[in-house]
């Protein structure tokens, strides 16, 4: 097994190559390559209510990604009729 760096989804993913020409990827990269790809096709969050405001909750993977903290500002931007674009 040799060490080496493959390039999946234009992200670079550390892991191994065999003789045999099996390749292994390093779990922790894979992982993140998958949730980044799941987050850039979109989530889809539900709108809520609090009090006379309606709210939308960030998911987990968007809070992670994007080191998101309670008490952050976060800009929201209208992009288009039916598009608001955040800026974290
Ligand atoms: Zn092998």
């Amino acid at each position: 097994m040799k060490k080496t760096t493959f390039k999946i989804e234009g992200h670079k993913c550390r892991g191994w190559k065999c003789e045999c020409g099996e390749d292994t990827l390093y779990t922790p990269d894979a992982q993140k390559i998958l949730i980044l790809n799941k987050i850039k096709h979109g989530v889809s969050v539900k709108v809520g209510e609090l009090g006379e405001s309606l709210i939308i909750r960030f998911p987990k993977e968007f809070v992670e990604a994007y080191k998101i903290k309670k008490g952050n500002k976060v800009m929201l931007r209208l992009k288009d009729s039916n598009k608001i674009e955040i800026s974290v």
